[in-house]
């Protein structure tokens, strides 16, 4: 198969990519064979799935609404994907013109595809970074100097944190990103669960591991809410992804007690 235009030199067109897969399952194109192979067996396990990934889009848009009402200025999205409907800088700016977004993301397709939307957004840049190293990772945001550290931020960790497996310490990396801003910040985390559904999580799992080479970490609630420590969560607290200040009956992608996500929003005080 040719290389798209769209996809960097180097990366492996034979192996699934978490950023490439979600993008199959949102309908987006900037995906191969082997990553809509693997979203079809995913939504072959459990037919739901791609209302899983509009669930927690829908909560993405809600909490950087929330973050920017509550006057964020600047965005660090960790985890940012391949950008697709309702990008966070569209959603923040369109709110306030003058916020500034930086997107980073561990995947290569990711970071170019966003560089490429925003050639001519001089608030918003992508860089490719490794939440597992978050020194390094806040290095490059502070060298390109669109977030200042000594103002709020409005961290996003969303649907990230359960691509990191228990050996990373991902709430130590989230602790690690919380000293690094100001009081006034606030983080939001989304986090696959095995606490609704623990038969289709597993499944689930144990298909990406299998057949993707992919670790997919759905954890329980206590695991999820550890991530929060140390921040103050606003209500209404760590809940399924649909039920986190849903604005319109457009929001319940999942149905009550269903949700594979948990999601919040913290603030630190
Ligand atoms: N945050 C977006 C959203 O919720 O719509 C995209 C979520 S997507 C499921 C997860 C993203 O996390 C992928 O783009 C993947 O490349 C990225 N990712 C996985 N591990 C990472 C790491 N260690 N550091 C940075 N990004 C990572």
């Amino acid at each position: 198969m040719d290389r798209p235009a769209w996809a960097p030199e180097g990366v492996d067109m034979q192996q699934a990519s978490p950023a490439r897969m979600y993008d199959a399952l949102l309908g987006g194109s900037h995906n191969f064979e082997v990553d809509r192979q693997a979203a079809a067996m995913g939504k072959k396990l459990v037919p739901d799935l791609p209302r899983v990934a509009l669930s927690n889009r829908a909560f993405l848009r809600r909490a950087v609404r929330f973050m920017a009402d509550a006057g964020i200025k600047q965005f660090l999205d960790i985890g940012s994907g391949i950008p697709t409907a309702g990008n966070v800088h569209e959603v923040a700016q369109s709110i306030d013109p003058e916020i500034r977004v930086h997107y980073v993301d561990i995947d290569p397709v990711a970071v170019a595809h966003a560089n490429a939307i925003l050639l001519s957004n001089d608030r918003a840049t992508a860089t490719e970074a490794d939440l597992r190293k978050p020194e390094p990772l806040l290095d490059e945001v502070r060298r390109s100097g669109l977030i200042d550290f000594e103002q709020p931020v409005g961290l996003l960790l969303v649907a990230v944190l359960h691509l990191l497996a228990d050996a990373d310490q991902p709430a130590d990396k989230v602790a690690a990103l919380r000293a690094a801003v100001p009081a006034g910040s606030f983080v939001a985390i989304s986090h696959l669960t095995s606490e609704l559904r623990p038969e289709d999580a597993a499944q689930l799992g144990a298909n990406a591991a299998n057949q993707n080479r992919i670790g997919i970490h759905f954890r329980d609630r206590a695991g999820i809410e550890t991530m929060f420590d140390g921040w103050d969560l606003v209500e209404p607290g760590v809940v399924e992804l649909p039920a986190w200040r849903p604005e319109s009956e457009r929001d319940q992608h999942e149905a009550p007690g269903r949700s594979l996500g948990l999601a919040g929003v913290g603030r630190k005080i």
